[in-house]
């Protein structure tokens, strides 16, 4: 195509140059001859430019183009089928485009796409019944302005969104959302909106049947060890079959109120909100007198067990939380540590936060368990927790706390070795004294 128009500019140039030169040979004026013909063409072309300009302004977008001689009617061919190619690949691209919108419109979760400053960009309907997003004023809006719950001011600005959002709907509190958001391209970002209320109620439902359940069978529980702790009182009364007996009904009495407890701690720590951050935790005293609880149940297996424990670092949370969370790591190491072994509570900050390290010589736990570890009644070995008077929630308890103070839970064992339970908590958890 290149070589053709190169040809016929060529072979219209040589023309014009042999028609100035005739006439030049005719009027022996071969100068003016050259310069009128040059002229002319300069005019035609200039002539050709405009009409040129006049279809590229056309209103039409189907018009063909004009009539060319020369290099300039492949010029206008080129263009014209350039053009055509652009148009059909547009068409094809729009029913890409058309498709896609038309599924997301009928898909029941949202779908809302935001530029990298976390703008809203497109939506489909669902979004507008989740999140009462409005067409097409919301447009070009920041999506946190618009989702006004902190939880996902937090959450979208945190930039980590591994893990779902769950929050109430910002147009009907009685819907139950989950909230995904993915990054692509140039750090644009596709948000997917859920509607999970079913979930949402069988959980609640879940949640409040076992603290039900659990607060109800407090009562009859105490009575019944109140009456076997009376009747130990008077073992030399009975026949000597039934003191062993009630021995064991105690403790198993003992075990079971001490799950109860557990489950009723685990409800209020899902029921209610993060504690309070205005009054400061004294972390090493109450490590002192997780310590010497410890040494208490360590009793003559003699434990070792060290603290070291920076006292101006404060934690902002809740005591009694942080109590069980800590005790629970604590009486674990004296628990699963066979006698005489070590035990080293440490409690320090760096520039990462402030973490509270207990470690163990005791049995270590294989890596397999690991991820497991904090779900709850999970157990490495079965029979050997219910010798310890383990209810299996212990681990549970002390993710749950840790999560309401921004914390996160690190577990390191080696078998037969020992283990470290690490706490982290972020700086801004923090204060000193
Ligand atoms: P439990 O009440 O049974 O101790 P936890 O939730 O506290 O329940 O712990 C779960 C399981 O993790 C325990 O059954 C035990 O097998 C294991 N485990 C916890 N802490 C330690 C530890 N320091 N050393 C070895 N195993 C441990």
């Amino acid at each position: 195509m290149n070589q053709d128009w190169q040809g016929a500019l060529v072979r219209q140039l040589l023309v014009l140059l042999v028609v100035c030169l005739l006439i030049g040979l005719i009027t022996g004026e071969y100068a003016w001859a050259l310069v009128i013909g040059l002229a002319g063409y300069l005019g035609w072309t200039l002539h050709q430019m405009r009409r040129l300009q006049q279809w590229l302004k056309r209103s039409q977008p189907d018009d063909p183009p004009p009539d060319g001689h020369g290099p300039w009617g492949d010029i206008f061919d080129n263009l014209y089928q350039m053009q055509r190619r652009d148009q059909r690949l547009r068409s094809q691209l729009q029913s890409v485009i058309d498709r896609v919108q038309g599924s997301t419109t009928a898909l029941k979760d949202a779908v809302i796409m935001l530029d990298s400053e976390g703008n809203l960009e497109w939506w489909n309907p669902a979004a507008e019944r989740l999140l009462g997003l409005k067409r097409p004023q919301d447009a070009g809006h920041p999506v946190s302005n618009l989702v006004r719950h902190p939880s996902f001011k937090e959450y979208f600005d945190s930039g980590r969104h591994d893990e779902p959002l769950e929050l109430a709907s910002p147009v009907n509190d009685r819907l139950w959302l989950q909230i995904t958001i993915t990054r692509y391209g140039n750090s644009e970002h596709l948000m997917v909106v859920r509607d999970i209320t079913r979930l949402h109620l069988l959980e609640q439902m879940r949640k409040d049947f076992v603290a039900n359940v659990s607060h109800e069978l407090r009562t009859p529980l105490t009575v019944i060890a109140g009456y076997l702790e009376t009747m130990l009182e008077h073992t030399d009364e009975m026949p000597s079959r039934w003191p062993r007996a009630l021995n064991q009904m105690n403790q198993q009495a003992g075990r079971m109120q001490h799950l109860l407890n557990d489950l009723l701690l685990l409800a209020k720590l899902e029921a209610t909100n993060p504690p309070n951050n205005s009054q400061p935790v004294n972390i090493t005293a109450l490590l002192q007198s997780i310590k010497s609880d410890a040494q208490a149940l360590s009793a003559d297996q003699n434990h070792n067990i060290h603290l070291e424990a920076d006292p101006i670092l404060l934690l902002k949370g809740s005591e009694s939380e942080l109590r069980s969370a800590f005790s629970n790591l604590i009486f674990n190491a004296v628990k699963y540590t066979p006698s005489e072994g070590e035990v080293r509570i440490r409690w320090w900050c760096n520039e990462y936060g402030a973490h509270l390290a207990v470690q163990d010589s005791g049995i270590g736990i294989e890596a397999k368990h690991l991820p497991r570890l904090t779900e709850r009644f999970y157990r490495v070995d079965s029979s050997r927790a219910s010798n310890t008077g383990g209810t299996g929630l212990g681990l549970a308890i002390v993710k749950h706390v840790l999560l309401r103070h921004q914390g996160r839970l690190d577990v390191d064992s080696t078998p037969g070795k020992g283990s470290i339970f690490t706490c982290h908590f972020p700086l801004s958890q923090v204060t000193v004294r």
